[in-house]
């Protein structure tokens, strides 16, 4: 029998907040409440009692750039951060569109430091032309198909798509909307700064007639769309509206779309660069209105290693994407919750319970915090400052463009499946 209590934390889930303390017993939560006591105790005094926090889209880079992160490594990275579950996306080599290549990710994802909910691809290669076996990943436990670094260009595709998924309940289609033709051969975005630094830009249209026309799609076809790191000021009207009139779509921020501008890419250091890339002032503003009236449902990091070697390339030649797994929590608590854009209920919930049933796995992640309940929690210290040291994240790349960054906000512990696996910030194994 194992056992643990954490002590004298505030615990907020979705059904409020109150002090009291957790017993975890044997991987599940045996009690909340008061005059417990347990073999073994954690100290969670000053601090937030949060179910685990859930990431909808991370590139674990394995099979096939096991160099800039493996899935060993990148959960080790996400309960650092506070994850218990990550939804690993499908642009591995080979990618995630075979049944045996999605089993062996799972299988070496079972014994990681969280839970790692493997992705699948829409298509074929990510190539979209032909669907992908989505029944076979769904029999598989897949719930999120989406061909992510890529955008499913072909509404006919797409439709396709939406349609076989009406066919396998709870199933999303999460779509990467960045117009292929419109966004290709761009390196950031496209506006004043593009101009002034001549690097060719993409422009935020090539995201929001992607919106517009899956919110159709998804119209028709009465199935779920999601869509992925979501930017621009003109996507967040699109989602806003479509889910006024009801339509069941769903969409994710990543913090570098609130914490970071396009301005960022004046030094041309291809640390920034990223697709969908970092947009305006006022694009970031957006975003977060988005997120504090619900438009955006949650925070997804996309967190994307690179081999240092790679992020040394001009800017030009550079890969995009940055990490974000061990710095999430801390940019929404600085960013949002502190100038009090959001409460920090509303943090967690985009952040843990909102994600958690976007993939489908509220069952065991995102809460509530009650007795029965799996033991996937995180307790967070919202006080705690820190600074960002690049040569300290357990990630084994480095591309993190908040090196030197002062955040306030720190994962104290994290508990997956009743076991402790960080301990005062360190992880245990
Ligand atoms: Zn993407």
């Amino acid at each position: 029998m194992s056992e643990l209590l954490l002590v004298g934390g505030t615990v907020v889930d979705a059904s409020g907040e109150r002090v009291a303390d957790v017993l975890v017993r044997d991987g599940v939560i045996a009690a909340v409440g008061t005059r417990l006591s347990a073999a073994r105790t954690l100290d969670a005094g000053g601090c937030v009692v949060a179910p685990g926090l859930v990431d909808l889209h991370v590139h674990l880079r394995e099979p096939g750039d096991e160099e800039a992160e493996t899935i060993d490594s990148g959960a080790r990275a996400a309960a650092l951060g506070g994850f218990t579950a990550v939804v690993a996306m499908p642009n591995t080599t080979p990618p995630l569109d075979d049944a045996s290549v999605v089993s062996s990710v799972l299988a070496r994802g079972a014994d990681a430091m969280c839970e790692v909910v493997s992705s699948g691809c829409i298509t074929k290669g990510r190539e979209g032309k032909e669907l992908a076996p989505m029944g076979e990943l769904y029999a598989l436990g897949v719930r999120v198909f989406t061909d992510d670094g890529a955008c499913v260009d072909d509404p006919a595709v797409m439709r396709h798509a939406l349609e076989y998924s009406m066919s396998l309940p709870g199933a999303v289609v999460a779509q990467h909307a960045e117009d292929s033709s419109l966004a290709g051969g761009g390196h950031m975005h496209e506006g004043a700064w593009s101009s002034r630094l001549g690097i060719p830009g993409r422009p935020a249209e090539a995201e929001s007639v992607i919106v517009a026309r899956d919110i159709q799609l998804a119209a028709l076809t009465g199935a779920r769309v999601h869509f992925l790191h979501v930017s621009t000021a003109a996507a967040v009207d699109l989602v806003r509206e479509a889910k006024r009139r009801g339509l069941p779509v769903t969409a994710e921020a990543a913090p570098h779309h609130f914490a970071l501008t396009d301005e960022c890419c004046a030094g041309f250091d291809p640390i920034y660069k990223v697709h969908p890339p970092l947009r305006t002032a006022s694009d970031v503003d957006a975003i977060k209105a988005g997120l504090a009236d619900g438009t955006i449902d949650a925070i997804a990091t996309d967190h994307a290693p690179h081999a240092p070697e790679a992020k040394e390339r001009p800017f030009d030649q550079a890969p995009p994407g940055m990490l974000g797994l061990e710095t999430a929590l801390a940019l929404t608590l600085t960013e949002l919750v502190e100038p009090g854009a959001l409460t920090m209920r509303q943090a967690l919930a985009a952040l843990s319970w909102q994600p958690a049933l976007i993939a489908g796995i509220a069952d065991r992640h995102g809460g509530p915090i009650e007795a029965g309940r799996a033991a996937n929690l995180c307790v967070i210290d919202p006080a705690a400052a820190w600074e960002v040291d690049a040569n300290r994240l357990a990630s084994r790349a480095r591309n993190t463009p908040y090196a030197g960054r002062k955040l306030t906000g720190k994962v104290r512990h994290t508990i997956l499946r009743g076991e402790a696996v960080v301990i005062d910030g360190t992880a245990t194994r």
